[in-house]
């Protein structure tokens, strides 16, 4: 495999996938998806990305000491967000940039994300964004873009860490009171409402009016993300309240 330039500053080491392929319509990144790689060493998840048998890859793999691996060029499209979708995109991988964050995940108990590995991500993500003019509302998680399929980076990752920072969108979550606002299956107008509004964030859900299972997907993808606190998939009034409050936030400077 051809060593080829790093494309950041923070990259210690270029470790090259041949897990890629051309962006395709002409596409160039406007976007970045975080994610955990949910196997129990550094070393397997370095394998997996750069076997070509997986047919798996990410731009970029950060250590739990904070070392940033480039794996595959930015200019090229790695295979990191699978079936997704975002704000009427369905080639996520296409206009993407794909970072993976060294974490066993759910399957290993949701460890803490180490302080030198954020710090690195941090400035990663400020490094890409300045140089491809990301919005801060365009750092999406996994679970974002693949809400039935994906939980990661998970419930544990420090989002609010980021948004002090400048780095992501975010706002403070709404405190927690009260039970759902509607049973499964219910339907009607409000739920229409409330589907109308993820999608206006970006999700991909569809308005149908009825509180299914695809919705309650969507619901609890949006909790990982903004609020972590109980992530349950129901709409209680705290988590309409912050999706509310997220999409009036939605007017922001260019990235920080
Ligand atoms: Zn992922």
């Amino acid at each position: 495999m051809q060593v080829f330039p790093a494309d950041s500053a923070v990259v210690s080491r270029v470790a090259p996938s041949p897990n890629h392929g051309e962006r395709r319509g002409g596409a160039r990144p406007d976007c970045i998806v975080l994610h955990y790689t949910g196997v129990p060493s550094f070393a397997q998840a370095l394998g997996l990305l750069t076997d070509p048998a997986t047919e798996v890859s990410s731009h970029y793999l950060i250590d739990e000491a904070g070392s940033v691996l480039q794996l595959v060029p930015e200019t090229r499209r790695a295979w990191h967000a699978g079936v997704s979708f975002w704000k009427g995109d369905s080639d996520i991988n296409s206009r993407s940039i794909g970072v993976e964050i060294a974490n066993s995940g759910h399957d290993g108990g949701l460890p803490s994300f180490p302080e030198a590995q954020i710090a690195a991500l941090i400035a990663l993500v400020k490094d890409i964004s300045s140089r491809w003019r990301i919005p801060r509302e365009r750092l999406l998680a996994h679970s974002d873009v693949a809400p039935e399929r994906k939980r990661d980076p998970g419930e544990r990752f420090p989002w609010a860490r980021l948004a002090r920072l400048r780095v992501g969108h975010w706002v403070e979550p709404a405190p927690i009171h009260g039970d759902a606002l509607f049973a499964p299956a219910q339907e009607g107008p409000p739920i229409r409402a409330l589907q109308a509004m993820l999608a206006l964030y970006g999700y991909g859900v569809e308005i149908s009016g009825v509180m299914d299972h695809k919705t309650e997907a969507v619901l609890a993808a949006f909790q990982r993300h903004f609020r972590p606190e109980r992530v349950d998939g129901r709409a209680d009034a705290s988590t309409l309240a912050t999706l509310r409050a997220l999409i009036s936030a939605l007017q922001l400077g260019p990235p920080g």
